[in-house]
């Protein structure tokens, strides 16, 4: 490991040194309480300049959608316009109180009423909630919607929800959460549901499926409608995993094409930035029938005012309060931007873009299922003997590109899952097409640079899974 070492604040730290100016005390000096005192504490001592370079240095060694590129796939990264951020700093919501009662938050609940009504006519559902911090929360929320559903049937003896094998990890996981077990599906040569082994797995023991379509593969599964079908015909419920509604908004409704219940990521879709881990928000959408049961509370609109309710037959709260409310004002603003063609545009460019980066590289990486994608693509990081994915990631680091997913999904092997998003320019795209193609031919004739990257970093390449299991979380000088 190449430690190039930030000197911690400590070590800069010079007896005497102030980084401070108070004004000269006019009031009587009175004692520090004793239980208060602490004395002998060693803090740092710095001029304010020291204090100011320090921390914008390690600020800048962060890697940042401010700063690079960022081809997370699954993840859309993508550009998060300021004025969302202005937006959701506005005094009177950020210092809105959630206790001050409805009368007083008439605003907030106006724009989360508003914006509930965005999302549900985006993918054509009757009814949505806002209540869920994320997707995979959104995920547990639309599953025990599901369960709710059969239960008000007297229905019990479903037990398993099919999930492709394509599928995000939380999918299971969710379905394992809300109690129901997860019977993997595989995929065809197509990358889609493999029609005849879901139709096998089709009977009465069967709650619904989760799909994801586009799927993970960043594959549209034209069979969308038939697997509807054939789901409801065996007395199912599809739950739409709406995390990559960057390809479909404004084209495409989920409903039409017979999804139930779906969850979309406002933090992926509709531009929060969340690098960080979060904070996210998981709107969920239901068809009519399923209104009464969606976690609440939600924002009705009564006699000229807006409401919080309680659905009649609610899962029950997914979270304190209003839910994340600046990720909600951040998506409310980015949708009134944009509108509805906008919104589509949006789609559409995301799409292209990666159709492009897909057709730039395609030459000199594998792409398994090589026909036209949606808003992203999985190549192959297995360049040559010895050459990994892992490899490639690390060598983009030193080219100044965050690398995209990698490992995921599970059936490509050596993935490198590709999603440029709308809002990188074709420059940025060439750029990056270039490095990859130029890291292609470093695979071959000189592998030792791809073994040893990255090298312009603070840390260079770590022992991932030490660092995961043995974290050093305090500073011993
Ligand atoms: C990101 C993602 C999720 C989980 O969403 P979080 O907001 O991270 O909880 C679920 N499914 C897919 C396909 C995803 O990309």
């Amino acid at each position: 490991m190449n430690l190039k070492e930030e000197p911690l604040l400590f070590e800069l730290s010079s007896p005497g040194r102030v980084g401070a100016s108070l004004p000269l005390c006019d009031v009587p000096a009175a004692p520090v309480p004793p239980e208060l005192a602490r004395d002998g504490l060693a803090l740092p001592e710095l001029d304010e300049l020291g204090v100011v370079r320090h921390f914008t240095r390690l600020s800048q060694k962060n890697f940042s959608i401010d700063t690079q590129f960022y081809p997370l796939g699954s993840c859309t990264m993508k550009y998060n316009p300021k004025v969302n951020e202005q937006a959701a700093s506005l005094p009177g919501w950020r210092n809105a109180h959630p206790l001050s009662g409805e009368e007083f938050n008439q605003g907030a609940l106006e724009l989360i009423h508003s914006l509930q009504e965005q999302l549900c006519e985006i993918g054509g559902f009757a009814a949505g909630s806002l209540q869920p911090a994320a997707g995979a929360q959104g995920e547990l929320a639309g599953v025990l919607v599901m369960r709710a559903y059969h239960e008000s049937r007297g229905d019990s003896k479903r037990r398993l929800v099919l999930v492709p094998d394509s599928a995000h990890g939380t999918n299971p996981a969710t379905c394992t959460m809300a109690g129901y077990q997860a019977k993997t599906i595989p995929s065809d040569a197509e990358g889609g549901v493999d029609m005849a082994a879901l139709a096998a797995a089709l009977d009465e023991t069967v709650a619904g499926i989760m799909i994801t379509n586009p799927n993970t593969l960043g594959l549209f599964d034209r069979n969308i409608e038939a697997i509807s079908r054939a789901v409801h015909g065996a007395g199912g419920l599809v739950y739409g995993d709406g995390a990559n509604m960057n390809a479909l908004a404004g084209v495409l409704r989920p409903a039409e094409v017979g999804i139930d219940v779906m969850h979309y990521n406002l933090h992926k879709t509709f531009s929060t930035p969340h690098g960080g881990g979060g904070p996210g928000a998981g709107f969920v959408g239901v068809r009519a029938d399923l209104a009464g049961f969606l976690p609440g509370p939600i924002v009705a609109r009564a006699e000229g005012a807006y409401a919080l309710l309680m659905p009649a037959r609610s899962i029950g709260r997914m979270k304190s309060f209003y839910g994340n409310f600046g990720i909600l004002v951040r998506a409310y603003v980015y949708l009134r931007m944009l509108g509805a063609p906008g919104l589509r545009r949006v789609a559409e460019t995301a799409v292209l873009n990666a159709n492009y980066l897909k057709c730039l590289v395609e030459g000199a990486y594998k792409v398994k299922y090589p026909r036209r994608c949606m808003h992203e693509f999985v190549a192959q990081g297995d360049l040559a003997e010895g050459v990994h994915t892992l490899d490639v990631a690390k060598r983009l680091i030193d080219y100044g590109f965050h690398p995209p997913t990698i490992y995921f999904p599970l059936i490509v092997p050596e993935a490198l899952m590709i999603e440029p998003t709308e809002t990188e320019s074709k420059e940025t795209l060439d750029e990056f097409a270039a490095v990859l193609i130029r890291i292609a031919v470093e695979a071959r004739e000189r592998p030792e640079l791809l073994h040893a990257a990255p090298t312009t970093t603070p840390v260079g390449r770590l022992d991932e899974v030490a660092a995961a299991r043995n974290p050093t979380l305090c500073y011993r000088s």
